[in-house]
């Protein structure tokens, strides 16, 4: 069971977070003028990479806030910057 370390509520365990995917995808500034590929592109293409990868999760069943961590896909082995706890 992964431990996940929350800014705010310290280490718990996996099963009180819920997992919001990759860091960083901004939503488009215009989203009138984006054609249907790029919309696609948007909602459903993410970076999966093997090793390091930027993440969103919520201390879901804790203090509710979102928090920016960067977890091994292949260790489970988390980093987290203090400079990079951002709320939603
Ligand atoms: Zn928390």
């Amino acid at each position: 069971m992964m431990q996940i370390p929350c800014p705010w509520c310290g280490p718990r365990n996996e099963v009180e977070f819920h997992y919001g995917g990759q860091a960083g995808v901004s939503y488009p500034a215009d989203p009138q003028a984006v054609s249907d590929v790029d919309w696609a592109h948007f909602l459903f293409y993410r970076a999966n990479p093997k090793g390091m990868f930027t993440e969103r999760w919520q201390h879901r069943a804790g203090c509710r806030r979102w928090f920016t961590i960067r977890r091994d896909t292949t260790t489970h082995e988390i980093r987290r910057d203090e400079d990079e706890a951002v709320t939603r």
